[in-house]
């Protein structure tokens, strides 16, 4: 594999969306890995864009099948990375970025070990996340409430990603998420370093 993957958690509402897409804009080379979900579209998302929808029935006859690289449910619905783009992309010396949980993170990294960079981004406290999630509008009081004891629950799991950022201000968390995504491209493992060695030393 001549890639590099990227994984982006943190809780929903920290801006980790908006910041992905605007770090997108800024680096050539990237697949962002669509998941498979089969909790309801939002306002504003589209098929295959942000999800691939499906039911729960239909997602746990992938799992069966072993399509996923990993999934988990969170927040009582099932999401999935598929396995053959991911490859694909890798091959292709893309840099794959996933927006996954911490659940999805840990398999990543017990499969992919070294080859893999990860951040997790959060808002300075937790008033800022349930503040950010009312104003998005897009949940209801009893999804927020899930939503924020998912978080702190991740939140004592920070430790098992190389960096944290936190983001109280967008352009300055920008910045340096861009810089990660463009440092983990330099990173030993997502070059093909056997065929650079001995290019170099012959
Ligand atoms: P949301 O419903 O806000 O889009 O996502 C909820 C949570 O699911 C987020 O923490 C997001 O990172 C996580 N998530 C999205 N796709 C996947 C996936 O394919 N695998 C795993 N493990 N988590 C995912």
């Amino acid at each position: 594999m001549k890639g590099g993957m990227l994984i982006i958690s943190g809780p929903s509402g920290s801006g980790k969306s908006s910041l992905m897409n605007e770090m997108f804009k800024k680096i050539d080379g990237v697949y962002f890995s669509i998941s498979t979900t089969t909790r309801a579209k939002r306002d504003g998302e589209t098929e295959g864009i942000d999800y691939h929808y499906i039911s729960k029935e239909e997602f746990e006859n992938d799992i069966e099948e072993g399509l996923f690289l990993e999934w988990a449910k969170v927040h009582d619905n099932y999401y999935g990375t598929s396995l053959k783009p991911i490859l694909k992309s890798l091959h292709e010396g893309k840099l794959v970025v996933f927006d996954i949980d911490v659940q999805g993170h840990k398999i990543a990294r017990e499969k992919f070990g070294d080859a893999i960079t990860s951040v997790f981004i959060t808002t300075p406290n937790q008033e800022e996340l349930k503040l950010r999630l009312i104003n998005r509008g897009t949940d209801t009081k009893e999804v927020i409430e899930k939503r924020i004891n998912n978080a702190v629950s991740e939140m004592t799991r920070v430790r098992e990603y190389n960096y944290v950022l936190i983001n109280d201000d967008f352009k300055k968390t920008l910045e340096k998420l861009t810089a990660i995504a463009i440092s983990s491209r330099c990173r030993v493992h997502s070059i093909d370093t056997e065929e650079f060695i001995s290019s170099w030393v012959n």
